[in-house]
């Protein structure tokens, strides 16, 4: 009897030492692996420096294969490695660390669950291809695309054209040099590389260099013939584009090259466009992502402004924004215009949005701006479905929404809306 129930309990221990040995093994494999890296951070003072950091959630030992996110070259399906070449690794490494960071801003600060459940992203970089909406890439002859970034919406594939469903995506492209002096668009060249930086901003996102230069040369010649509708929008776009004028600081981390004769744009090195990117695919439940408008625009760079989480970024934004920057070159009203979708990226929303958040305060203005996804779209008016939208989220969020109401209110209507 005393044996049998010695047996009993060495086989009770036994099973359960198998058991805890099975989960332990079952553990360590699941357990996700972190990897020490070189990546572009910035300084206190928002300036970009080569930084050691961790790189977290990753499935791989060898390449960015993570659990949230693979990062890819071009077209292909395999993983970068960690020992590729530099010049992929290491944008490979500082997309993937940032691209971390904004997926956490979202889940921990404004409790998404939309981004907690979100699938894996596979992000490509140095991609060159224009996105379609049935072959997910276009003909690579068909203009190749540099010096941007694009979010592109899940598509459902075309199986008799052997192309295979894809998820939502993140596009880097890689970094073009073109010299200021063969822009050739009407002393172009030879204006403050700010200014053409700001004008440049109109292009990130959704279109090409190719055609926002096209644009600057018919926006150049109709400012000389006095369109004024054209030289205003201009004048705007100037005061305009304060996150990508913080991130670009004529600094090449590769080459290490400082220059200012040449434009590039390498956007997988640039941590505030690597946040305005995933901050579409976070608020793409409620915002679509069909095409630029000034909301959409707005509330990703609202957001890409708050992951940065920069004071010294904070401080230009209050102090340049064409809503009510006290420095603006020009303070803008609301103009009609604005709703339009070529000057989707001028900052009139985002500064608006921006002052929103002072107004109720750091913690309460993020979440409410997170709400806000929820009573606007894509297509939103600025004037109609966005001031509605702002005024039904005070109603739900502010903690006083009726002096609340009154206060942002009297914040639009200093700017004619
Ligand atoms: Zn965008």
């Amino acid at each position: 009897m005393q044996t049998r129930k010695t047996l009993r309990v060495y086989f009770n221990m036994k099973t359960k030492l198998i058991l805890l040995t099975l989960l332990f093994t079952n553990f360590t494999l699941a357990q996700s692996l972190e990897r020490r890296l070189e990546v572009v951070t910035r300084t206190e003072s928002n300036k970009p420096r080569v930084e050691e950091v961790v790189l977290t959630d990753l499935i791989s030992a060898e390449s960015f294969d993570g659990e949230y996110f693979k990062i890819v070259k071009g077209k292909s399906d395999e993983a970068i490695r960690f020992d590729d070449p530099e010049e992929l690794s290491f944008r490979a490494a500082t997309a993937y660390y940032h691209l971390t960071k904004a997926r956490t801003y979202f889940i921990q600060k404004v409790k998404s669950d939309y981004v907690a459940t979100l699938p894996k992203m596979v992000i490509r970089i140095e991609h060159t291809n224009q996105f379609s909406e049935l072959g997910h890439f276009a003909h690579d002859n068909l203009g190749p695309q540099f010096n941007n970034a694009l979010t592109v919406p899940a598509g459902k594939g075309l199986a008799s054209k052997g192309v295979k469903p894809w998820g939502m995506e993140i596009w880097f492209r890689p970094m073009k040099r073109v010299h200021l002096r063969d822009l050739k668009t009407n002393n172009l060249g030879n204006q403050e590389f700010q200014v053409l930086m700001s004008r440049f901003r109109n292009q990130i996102h959704m279109q090409s260099l190719q055609r926002f230069i096209t644009q600057l040369v018919i926006a150049v010649t109709a400012e000389a013939s006095g369109d004024i509708l054209t030289t205003d929008a201009l004048v705007r776009t100037v005061g305009a584009s304060l996150i990508m004028e913080a991130g670009y600081q004529f600094y090449e981390p590769i080459s290490k090259l400082f220059s200012r004769k040449w434009y590039w744009l390498d956007s997988a090195l640039v941590p505030e466009i690597i946040y305005h990117e995933y901050a579409h695919a976070a608020l793409s439940d409620q915002l679509v992502l069909s095409h630029s408008t000034a909301t959409i625009e707005g509330m990703a760079d609202f957001f890409a402004g708050q992951i940065a989480n920069s004071p010294k970024l904070a401080k230009k934004i209050k102090k340049y924004n064409t809503f009510n920057g006290k420095d603006a070159t020009k303070k803008q009203d609301y103009m009609l215009q604005f709703e339009a979708t070529e000057y989707a990226n001028t900052d009139f929303v985002f500064g608006m949005l921006w002052e929103i958040k002072n107004i109720l305060g750091q913690e309460q203005g993020e979440v409410f701006m997170y709400e806000l996804r929820k009573k606007i779209t894509t297509n939103a008016s600025i004037r109609g479905q966005l001031i509605e939208g702002i005024l039904t989220t005070c109603d739900e969020v502010c903690e006083t929404p009726f002096v609340d109401k009154l206060r942002i209110l009297k914040a639009l209507n200093l700017r004619g809306i």
